[in-house]
């Protein structure tokens, strides 16, 4: 199929993880790399839709204090994770130090960023509670993320 994601069989996967999901080569020669941030065991259990919101406004306004390179985070429709799509040749090593950065940053934010009318599509439907304990169990299994399959 078309989509990355959808040649991979998500049986097979062990949430927490951290995956480089697809490389591209643009005509003049600039790299751009898409990494699954995987919170949860898909079809398992999934983060509710606050949750997802709020990491998102979150890691989004977070991860560019880190790099400028951060072209996009973006939730997944199932709700067990996000997109990172970074701009260059990245490490793995560094885009996991870049996430665990930006989520220590999450758990220390005392507001969701821009979670209201005039910043967000809808700027009631946000917890940062929420969003720091799933950062909070994400962080905490930081040693795991490179291992994608069991
Ligand atoms: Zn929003």
């Amino acid at each position: 199929m078309n989509v990355e994601s959808f040649n991979l069989d998500h049986r097979t996967v062990v949430a927490p993880f951290v995956r480089l999901a697809d490389r591209k080569a643009l005509p003049h020669g600039d790299v751009i790399q898409k990494y699954d941030l995987r919170f949860c065991q898909p079809n398992r259990e999934h983060l509710e839709m606050p949750t997802v919101h709020s990491l998102e406004h979150l890691m989004a306004e977070h991860a560019r204090n880190h790099s400028t390179q951060v072209i996009d985070i973006s939730p997944m429709g199932c709700q067990t994770g996000f997109y990172l799509i970074l701009q260059g040749e990245w490490d793995d090593d560094d885009v996991l130090d870049l996430v665990q950065a930006t989520l220590e940053d999450v758990l220390t934010a005392t507001e969701v960023p821009a979670a209201n009318e005039v910043q967000c599509g809808w700027g009631a439907n946000h917890t940062l509670e929420g969003a720091q304990a799933a950062a909070r169990a994400f962080l905490a299994k930081r040693a795991e993320w490179s291992q994608v399959t069991a």
